[in-house]
C-alpha cells in the first residue's frame, strides 16, 4: 500500500501514460535519481552518446573514504574536468550520478561547475532546441518563477549570447536565485525580485518567456515526502488559479512571435492540460508540437484534438521525476517603446583601478551602483537600464568591487564570474584545503606573493584570499560557508582507473 493521496491517484485515471500500479510502485519501490547539469562554461567536455570522454580525463565520483579526506590534487593535477556518467538524453549537459554523493563538501558544487537539477526538468533544454533553435543572439529572456534557479542556469548555458532574467517574487527566495546565479558565472543574467503583474509595462520586450509555476508538487513526491501530506484538492485548485493569473499578467512582457514555455511539477490536469488549453483559448498563443524521441519515455498529451499539446513525464517510463512541460507561440501583442536614463559610466580613474582584474572577450560596461562597480555586456547596458526602471533588481552582471581610493577590493562575485582576468594570482588548493577555505577558516599555507589571489580547485575559483605579510585572509562571503564539520562522503576527482568498477 502507499500512502498517495487517494484523490490524486483517482484524478489521473484517465490521463494518457497514467499506470496506477507502476505509479503506485515507483512510489513505494522506486530507485532514487540523482543527475546534474554540468556548466559548459566552467567545465571542459559535453555528454552526449555521441561524446566519448578520453580514459585519461579525470571524472566526477563521489568515494566513500570512511570519513577521511583524500587529496584529489596529487592524482589528477589541474586537468581540465570532464564528467563521466549515463547522460540525460535530453540535455547535452546533463548526467546521472549513480548515487547521490555529499555535493556539500564539493568544492566544484560550489564553485557553479555543475548544478543538482532534476533530469525532467533538463527537458527544457530539448525545447528550447526544438523551437528557439540554434539562432541565440542578442535574443531576451525571462524566466518569471526562478528560485531556485535550476532553469536559469540551463537558460544562462543555452542563451549565452543573449540576455536571460532570472526573477523570484520572494524575497529569500530572490537571494538563493542570486548565489546560484552568481556561481554560474555569467555576466549576462539580470536577477530581479519583482511580481509577475510588473513585466507588464515591458511590453513586447522578451523574445522567450518561461514560467515554470508554483504547483501543488505531486511530481516530487518520490524526493519529498513532506509534500504527500501537503497535497490536497483545494491547493490544486488555488494553483491553479495563481498559474492562471501569473501567466496572464506577464503575457503582455512576451513579444509577438515570442516563444512561451510553460511547466510544473504536478501531475494534476487541473495545473497542467488546463492550463495550456486556456492558455490557447484565453491568451490566444498557438500550441507547439515537440518531436518526441519514442525512446525517451515522455508521454505526448494533446494529440486527441484538443487545444495544446503537452509533454507529461512519469518516473516509471524514464528516469526522472514527475513533470509537465508546454511550448506555444504568441501571435500578435504591442512592443511598448522605453526611454531610460543612460546608466553611469565609470570614470577613467576607477576603470584604470578595475581593468586588471578583469577579461572578457566580449566588450563590457561598467557603471558604479553606490560602492560597488558592476559589468554587464556593453551591448545590454540599455536593457539593464530599462529592467531597472520597471523592476526590482536583485543583481545585473557581475559585481566586479568596490574602490577603497585607487585600489580595488574585489567583489566574491568577480571571483567565481568567468570574466577574470589571468593575470590575478591563483593559488591551487587540495580538497581538504578548499574545504577548509569553504568552511571560512584558516588555511594553511606558505611563501605566497602578496596581495589579492584566487583560491583555486582543479583548476576552478572558488573565491579570494589576501595574502599579508603575516597571515592570509580569508574573502568567502560568510553566509555561503559551508556550515557542516564532518565528511561523511568526499566527492573527488578521480582517474577512471580508479572508480571503474565503481561506476
Ligand atoms: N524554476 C525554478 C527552478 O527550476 O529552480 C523552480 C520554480 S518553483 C516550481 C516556482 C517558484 O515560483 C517558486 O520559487 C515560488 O517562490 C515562485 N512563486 C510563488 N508564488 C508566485 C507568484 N504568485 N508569482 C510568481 N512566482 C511565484
Amino acid at each position: 500500500m502507499s500512502n498517495l493521496p487517494a484523490n490524486l491517484v483517482a484524478s489521473l485515471a484517465d490521463i494518457k501514460g497514467f499506470n496506477k500500479q507502476a505509479f503506485e510502485q515507483v512510489h513505494v519501490f522506486g530507485q532514487q535519481v540523482t543527475s546534474i547539469r554540468v556548466n559548459p562554461a566552467k567545465a571542459v567536455g559535453t555528454l552526449s552518446p555521441t561524446v566519448a570522454v578520453s580514459d585519461e580525463m579525470p571524472i566526477l565520483a563521489a568515494e566513500a573514504t570512511n570519513g577521511q579526506l583524500e587529496d584529489a590534487n596529487t592524482d589528477v593535477g589541474n586537468t581540465p574536468i570532464a564528467y563521466r556518467g549515463e547522460p540525460v538524453p535530453w540535455c547535452p549537459h546533463g548526467c546521472y550520478l549513480p548515487q547521490r554523493p555529499s555535493f556539500t563538501f564539493d568544492p566544484l558544487f560550489h564553485a557553479g561547475t555543475y548544478y543538482v537539477q532534476e533530469a525532467s526538468s533538463m527537458f527544457l533544454w530539448e525545447v528550447l532546441r526544438q523551437t528557439v533553435g540554434s539562432q541565440t543572439d542578442g535574443l531576451k529572456v525571462l524566466d518569471l518563477c526562478a528560485a531556485p534557479g535550476g532553469k536559469s542556469t540551463l537558460l544562462a548555458s543555452y542563451f549565452s549570447d543573449g540576455l536571460v532574467v532570472a526573477n523570484e517574487v520572494i524575497r529569500n527566495r530572490a537571494a538563493v536565485l542570486a548565489e546560484n546565479i552568481t556561481k554560474w558565472g555569467c555576466a549576462n543574467t539580470v536577477v530581479t525580485n519583482s511580481d509577475p503583474k510588473n513585466f507588464a509595462a515591458l511590453g513586447g520586450y522578451f523574445d522567450v518567456m518561461v514560467v515554470d509555476a508554483p504547483c501543488s508538487g505531486s511530481g516530487l513526491f518520490r524526493k519529498d515526502a513532506d509534500a504527500i501530506a501537503e497535497w490536497s484538492e483545494g491547493n490544486v485548485l488555488l494553483c491553479s488559479q495563481r498559474q492562471q493569473r501569473i501567466l496572464a499578467d506577464a503575457y503582455g512582457a512576451l513579444k509577438n512571435n515570442g516563444v512561451l514555455i510553460y511547466s510544473t511539477c504536478s501531475y494534476s490536469k487541473e495545473e497542467d492540460e488546463d492550463i495550456t488549453a486556456w492558455v490557447c483559448e484565453e491568451l490566444g498563443a498557438e500550441t507547439v508540437r515537440l518531436r518526441i524521441d519514442a525512446a525517451w519515455g515522455i508521454v505526448e498529451v494533446g494529440d486527441d484534438g484538443s487545444k495544446a499539446y503537452g509533454y507529461r513525464f512519469y518516473p516509471y517510463l524514464l528516469q526522472g521525476e514527475g513533470f509537465f512541460i508546454a511550448a506555444f507561440v504568441k501571435r500578435g501583442g504591442v512592443e511598448a517603446q522605453h526611454r531610460v536614463q543612460v546608466l553611469q559610466k565609470t570614470t577613467k580613474e576607477e576603470t584604470a583601478a578595475i581593468e586588471p582584474f578583469v577579461n572578457s572577450r566580449e566588450e563590457l560596461f561598467y557603471f558604479r551602483q553606490a560602492e560597488n562597480i558592476i559589468a554587464v555586456p556593453a551591448r545590454w547596458k540599455n536593457d539593464v537600464a530599462i529592467l531597472q526602471k520597471h523592476l526590482y533588481l536583485r543583481k545585473a552582471g557581475v559585481t566586479l568591487g568596490e574602490l577603497k581610493g585607487r585600489d580595488m577590493v574585489p567583489n566574491h562575485e568577480l571571483a567565481v564570474s568567468l570574466l577574470n582576468s589571468s593575470n590575478v594570482a591563483q593559488i591551487p588548493l587540495s580538497l581538504q584545503q578548499a574545504i577548509q577555505y569553504l568552511q571560512k577558516k584558516d588555511v594553511e599555507l606558505s611563501n605566497l606573493p602578496r596581495g589579492w589571489a584566487l583560491a583555486t580547485y582543479e583548476g576552478i575559483n572558488l573565491g579570494w584570499v589576501k595574502v599579508l605579510p603575516n597571515r592570509i585572509n580569508n574573502y568567502y562571503p560568510v553566509e555561503w560557508r559551508i556550515l557542516k564539520n564532518t565528511q561523511p562522503i568526499s566527492l573527488a576527482l578521480r582517474h577512471k582507473s580508479n572508480i571503474f568498477n565503481w561506476l
